[in-house]
């Protein structure tokens, strides 16, 4: 049985004269947690963290790491709780344990497996710390090793999640010898038969192959060190799985798989890999297409090697490997290999080496034309783009960071996100506005009456929901013109005894639209119901030529042509003095400023009201009717604006802030101050401003005033 003996020199070899005090700690409080815990394999429950500890310190991993992997499932399985594990051993220890907590209560069950892949990202995104998916795949190393003793179906279900998300995490991650570790242990537990049979093969041929094995490694040592290469030759059956996926491909025996022996040639220095390549091609024959160099060309994961196959005497196939001692040790230990070459002790080891470690790896997986994309699954420091959250049945969504529960109804189905009315995270009711975070299981409620609104483009921020959202606006304001230009089409004509819905019918209005280069009638209507067209004009083109020179008195040019008419001769649009023009009106959700990028859209009977152009609700608005704005060089107007100051509590804050309102010149017109728990001052003012260079220079010296929290403009 193994002891903390065994963990703690396993450490040292790794780290020579380390200090190792909290393992020793680490070991007494969990086998104190545990007492009386019984593995089902019958063993005392210690057995197990001991066992994840010491592959923990074969990895080469820090004090703190094996400390983690002592205490891994205290938090879960025992009466001890995060703050313990704080008290005893401070935050950096408390957070493995708690990550790697968290991380148990992902399951991944069987109708799911197609989600592999995002179950690999989900746990890859909950642990934040690189060493906490370590620690995991540690402890299910463990576990896989002692499998036997669970039910089958528990076996079963253990093995596929070991295949499907763990050992593929391990790949990404370049351990080498622990993915091929959890491999042949998921092979051996999902298809026993296949690897029983072969096993027998494999054993059968166990004397040969040692022969041939040490043969081959004695001619290429012997032929080498001839040459003047130093090298360490070795010679080894590759992992059961890999060649039982090979036999499977090329569905060939287990005899015909040639390269089921892998032979490695370690250098002392890169020029010697080279060498050697050069002087194995010149005594055997390489296999065409078989030369591979990933020494100039890095696996995404780091690999380093060069590989070629080559012809030996007896005709047999006989692939090598060609590395120095650190790119072997990082093909071994793959993202372990970084806290192996730091030197050891120091409890500095913080989690942004670890990344800056991984981002050197997204920069080699750039120029890599690998396929398998690294930086999608290992996003651990950047996987601020994504959160993954799950369904009421378990279902793994991915969605951009900063997501509502919005975002999410309409990643399930554009039918829940249209009727969305609330949503419940972990079971607790929360507003739509919530920011879904990663793990969070989402009901959603709906309601068949509900229909998507125009506030909810301030909630949504994925392209799905927003363009679904926008897309049933739009519908919705072109259904409406639609219906308002017909109306006013058929009162016009009706006047002149003219049937509307007959000049719809004989096409007489879509040769009329045609002609005004509308793509048809349809469209024509819509501008009208918009106010785009002069109706006058329009009625006469329409008109048999008997009726056409008696133009209706009641037919006044539309408010949209009064405006454009008053604005005539300037091709760039509206141009905005923002007085006297009644017939422009400022949106009141964004309350443009002078300066700011604006955007007009013209509405019937309101003339053209001007939104910023980032407003969220201008974006809801058919394009249809958008018209080019610009503010006039010298605005002589003065507009409206309310801040929100936030700011802490004392005496004389308020005096503050009044002087920097007077420094800029701004006299306010109205602010309403109250205080806010926890020592806070909330404060809103509203007053005028000439544009939005005189504000940005006011809000510049408040965020400047000290004490001043925050400031942010609110819309009406
Ligand atoms: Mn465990």
């Amino acid at each position: 049985m193994v002891r903390i003996d065994d963990v703690i020199d396993t450490f040292l070899r790794r780290r020579p004269g380390a200090d190792f005090s909290a393992i020793q700690r680490a070991y007494v409080f969990s086998a104190k947690q545990h007492e009386g815990q019984l593995r089902k394999s019958g063993e005392p429950y210690m057995v197990h963290p001991l066992e994840v500890a010491r592959i923990i310190a074969e990895m080469g991993l820090d004090e703190a790491s094996i400390c983690g992997a002592l205490l891994h499932d205290t938090i879960e399985d025992t009466a001890t709780s995060k703050d313990e594990v704080t008290a005893m051993f401070g935050q950096e220890v408390a957070a493995l344990v708690d990550g790697v907590t968290k991380l148990s209560g992902v399951n991944f069950t069987h109708k799911e497996q197609r989600q592999a892949e995002s179950f690999r990202k989900l746990v890859v995104a909950m642990s934040e710390d690189i060493r906490v998916l370590l620690i995991k795949l540690g402890d299910r190393l463990h576990n896989m090793r002692t499998l036997e003793h669970m039910k089958p179906e528990a076996r079963e279900r253990i093995a596929q999640e070991t295949r499907e998300i763990y050992a593929p995490l391990a790949d990404r991650l370049g351990i080498a010898w622990l993915k091929a570790d959890l491999d042949d242990l998921a092979f051996m537990y999902l298809e026993p038969e296949a690897f029983e049979e072969l096993q027998r093969s494999v054993d059968k041929t166990t004397k040969e192959r040692k022969a041939y094995i040490q043969r081959t490694i004695d001619e290429l040592q012997r032929f080498l060190k001839e040459n003047g290469l130093d090298v360490k030759v070795t010679g080894r059956l590759k992992n059961f799985y890999s060649i039982h996926k090979k036999m499977r491909t090329k569905n060939i025996a287990y005899e015909d798989v040639h390269d089921a022996i892998a032979f490695r040639v370690v250098c002392d220095s890169l020029r010697d890999c080279y060498a050697t390549l050069g002087f194995v091609h010149s005594r055997w024959v390489p296999v065409p297409g078989r030369f591979k160099d990933y020494v100039a060309m890095p696996k995404p994961n780091r690999y380093q090697s060069v590989h070629t196959t080559v012809v030996g005497k007896d005709g047999e196939r006989i692939e090598i490997q060609i590395r120095t001692q650190e790119m072997h040790d990082v093909a071994e230990a793959g993202i372990a290999a970084h806290w192996g070459y730091k030197e050891g002790g120091g409890g500095n080891k913080n989690a942004a080496d670890g990344f800056a470690w991984l981002r050197d790896l997204v920069e080699a997986q750039s120029e890599s034309t690998d396929s398998q994309d690294f930086l999608e699954s290992v996003k651990v420091d950047l996987f601020r783009d994504e959160v993954f959250v799950f369904t009421p049945e378990g279902e793994v969504k991915a969605l951009r960071r900063g997501s509502s529960p919005l975002d999410f109804a309409f990643a399930v189905h554009t039918q829940v996100g249209s009727h969305c009315v609330g949503a419940r995270v972990n079971g607790v009711q929360v507003p739509l506005r919530t920011e879904l975070r990663n793990g969070d299981q989402i009901e959603i409620m709906t309601s068949k009456t509900q229909r998507p609104s125009p506030d909810w483009l301030e909630i949504a921020v994925t392209s799905r929901a927003r363009n679904k959202i926008r897309a049933y606006l739009r519908q919705e304001q072109r259904k409406q013109a639609r219906q308002a230009g017909g109306d006013l089409l058929e009162k016009a004509l009706r006047k002149f005894g003219c049937s509307f819905p007959k000049m719809l019918k004989r096409g007489e209005l879509e040769k009329l639209a045609g002609e005004m280069r509308f793509s048809n009638a349809d469209d024509l209507i819509v501008a009208v119901g918009y106010g785009k067209v002069d109706l006058t004009d329009l009625i006469n083109q329409l008109l048999p030529e008997d009726k056409r020179a008696r133009p209706p008195a009641e037919l006044k040019e539309t408010p949209i042509e009064r405006v454009m008419r008053k604005v005539k001769g300037s091709d760039d649009g509206i141009v905005l003095d923002g007085l006297d023009n009644l017939l422009v009106r400022f949106a009141r959700c964004c309350n443009p400023l002078p300066g700011e990028d604006v955007v007009g859209f013209v509405s019937r009977g309101r003339g053209v009201v001007i939104h910023r152009r980032s407003c969220a609700r201008a974006e809801a608005l058919d394009p249809e009717r958008r018209t080019k704005v610009q503010w006039s060089r010298q605005a002589v107007s003065q507009r409206p604006v309310k801040l929100r100051v936030t700011t802490g509590d004392r005496v004389g804050m308020l005096a503050a802030i009044t002087n920097v309102f007077i420094k800029h010149d701004i006299s306010i017109d109205s602010a309403h101050c109250q205080a806010e728990g926890h020592q806070r001052g909330v404060n809103v003012f509203t007053f005028m401003v000439r544009d939005l260079t005189q504000l940005n220079e006011l809000v510049r010296g408040l965020k400047n005033t000290k004490d001043v929290v925050d400031v942010e403009r609110v819309h009406y």
